[in-house]
């Protein structure tokens, strides 16, 4: 069992949780989830879609900047992406830096109670 730490938290994390998790990461509240263009690209290129309806089927502009589109689902929210009864990430291979950092988000350098609450993963 590997656990990965990164300096600035003081807790690390077990990534073979997920393999039983529901992607609680990616479900639950509403939340933006930063997408840039080259990430945009490469999420078209990797679903085979051509960026005018990639665009519109699941991302929305917020400004100047892009987020996945969410859905709702018995009263949650779930990122776009999410897919089958397993809740997995469709595009994984190409998520965004965003999803690839979770749990070490500066935010939760503060807040660990909230991550500790949300992923199954963490350790201390
Ligand atoms: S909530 Fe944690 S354990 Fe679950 S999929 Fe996300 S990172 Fe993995
Ligand atoms: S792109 Fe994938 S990893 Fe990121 S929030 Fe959506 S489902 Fe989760």
């Amino acid at each position: 069992m590997t656990i990965i730490r990164k300096q600035g938290f003081d807790f690390g994390f077990d990534p073979v949780a997920c393999d039983e998790c529901p992607s609680y990461c990616c479900c639950g509240e509403s939340g933006y989830v930063w997408v840039s263009q080259q990430e945009f690209s490469q999420i078209c290129e990797f679903l085979h879609i051509n960026p005018v309806d990639c665009l519109d089927r699941y991302f929305q502009r917020v400004g100047n900047a892009l987020s996945l589109k969410e859905r709702v689902v018995e009263g949650r929210f779930e990122c776009v992406f999410i897919e089958g009864a397993e809740k997995r990430c469709s595009v994984y291979e190409v998520r965004p830096v965003q999803c690839r950092e979770f749990p070490f988000w500066n935010y939760f350098k503060k807040h660990k109670d909230e991550v500790v609450r949300e992923c199954p993963g963490i350790r201390q």
